[in-house]
């Protein structure tokens, strides 16, 4: 496809106005003001529009949208405990798929093009991706409290499997290894999990710190906060995703900024919605911190939207400190793209550069709240809504546009989530 006329966000995250850009063989092939000599198949009018890199969604529980608006109004553990859990119980590789595709269906019309996922049902998680086109890491915790070696529970060979097929993929799908959080493990249980991950070259993805009663447990228990105990049994050795950190002290982030290959993922909607508290993103950001952005499941969020987490963190951010420049439209954005990418390893996307995958998003910027524009990245973090988003392109291949998705038949997802839903629900 050749965009023609478009205006873009540059590598260095500066606006391009009547630009140029064609995709071929799934990459960006060509970028210029001038128009090239040669075809690109589809010319698409860019007038008016703007072409962005696709967002990374870097934390995210995509099934759990069946859950949207189930247990409100409960704080973390008991939402967990009495409602949540006891539903999670029920699913089936049946009601997973159709609930796995409920989320991507949502995330690719939000203009997400990768997310990372921690769930259940590995192989129908893959089947899913592949099938709707969407970029996703996927993991698989253990939660076990008994001291059964890693090796020997039952959870084990069929995820250990996955890893092996899909651990150091290229591809759309890439399996990590993960682990549910603190307080859902043993010591021993948490080393294993280090021992493996660098033993297979995979990454991690990890809820830490995402209540006070999580960091203060953790500090009564085990004598030192989550950071410094996850350092301790070896999780920073390896390329780490930690969702949430809400309630770091100044010290675990001195900590965490001592690893490059660690990334903390910011959730503010979920983090408010759960009455967890605000991330102290500035200081992690001036640690130097790889910080990105993830909804979280749609059961406490409840959409899974990257336009609204950008305009909540920095909303956070400047409200918290009553500094109006406390974060740039700019670092809001790369959180959104490039930092979620660097992340979840896919150095090839992120950015719209040569070479890169064609992970790419179309803008509408002909609507009243967008109008006028200053400055691009400003109307995108503080004025867009994930309505303005009219393509959504994954390695070349669009799979939304104009309300319609390519690779999604919408009104069958809706007919068997109607059909499935009740099934549970009369089982809870
Ligand atoms: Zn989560």
């Amino acid at each position: 496809m050749l965009f023609k006329d478009i205006t873009y966000i540059d590598e260095n995250f500066n606006t391009v106005e009547h630009a140029y850009i064609g995709t071929k063989n799934g990459v960006i092939d060509y970028i210029s003001t001038e128009k090239p000599d040669w075809g690109y198949g589809e010319v698409y009018d860019g007038a008016g529009k703007v072409l962005i890199p696709g967002f990374v969604n870097n934390h995210c529980h995509a099934a759990m949208g069946l859950m949207r608006g189930y247990g409100e109004g409960l704080p973390l553990q008991r939402w967990l405990d009495e409602k949540i859990f006891p539903f999670e119980s029920k699913w089936d590789e049946n009601s997973i798929y159709w609930a796995g595709l409920l989320g991507m269906a949502e995330m690719i019309a939000c203009g997400t093009t990768s997310f990372s996922d921690m769930y259940f049902f590995d192989a129908v998680a893959e089947k899913v991706v592949r099938e709707s086109g969407i970029k996703c890491n996927f993991d698989n915790p253990p939660i076990c409290f008994d001291g059964t070696p890693l090796k020997k529970q039952k959870y084990f060979p069929p995820v250990d499997e996955m890893v092996k097929k899909f651990g150091h993929s290229k591809g759309r799908f890439l399996e990590e290894f993960g682990l549910h959080a603190e307080y859902t493990s043993t010591e021993p249980l948490v080393k294993e999990v280090a021992a493996y991950a660098k033993e297979n070259g995979v990454r991690l993805h990890i809820h830490m710190d995402e209540t006070k009663l999580e960091h203060e447990n953790c500090k009564k228990n085990r004598g030192m906060t989550t950071a410094k105990y996850f350092e301790s049994c070896g999780i920073f050795e390896n390329n780490v995703n930690l969702a949430h950190c809400v309630w770091v002290e100044d010290e675990d982030i001195a900590t965490l900024a001592k690893y490059p290959n660690v990334s903390v993922t910011h959730c503010p909607s979920s983090n408010m919605k759960l009455g967890s508290g605000f991330a102290p993103i500035r200081k992690m950001l001036d640690a130097g911190i790889n910080v990105c952005l993830g909804t979280d499941g749609a059961s406490s969020n409840n959409n899974l939207n990257i336009f609204e987490e950008m305009h909540l963190a920095a909303m956070i951010c400047r409200g918290n400190t009553g500094d109006a420049d406390n974060v740039s439209p700019k670092e809001l954005f790369k959180m959104a793209t490039v930092n979620g990418a660097k992340s979840q390893g896919r150095f090839d996307t992120g950015v719209i550069k040569k070479g890169n995958k064609a992970d790419l998003v179309v803008l509408d910027f002909n609507k009243p709240h967008l109008v006028p524009c200053y400055d691009v990245l400003t109307n995108i973090v503080f004025s867009a809504q994930s309505s303005d988003v009219v393509l959504t392109m994954v390695d070349g291949d669009v799979l939304y546009r104009d309300g319609k998705y390519k690779t999604i038949d919408i009104n069958k997802v809706y007919d068997k989530i109607s059909y499935y839903l009740p099934k549970i629900l009369e089982q809870l």
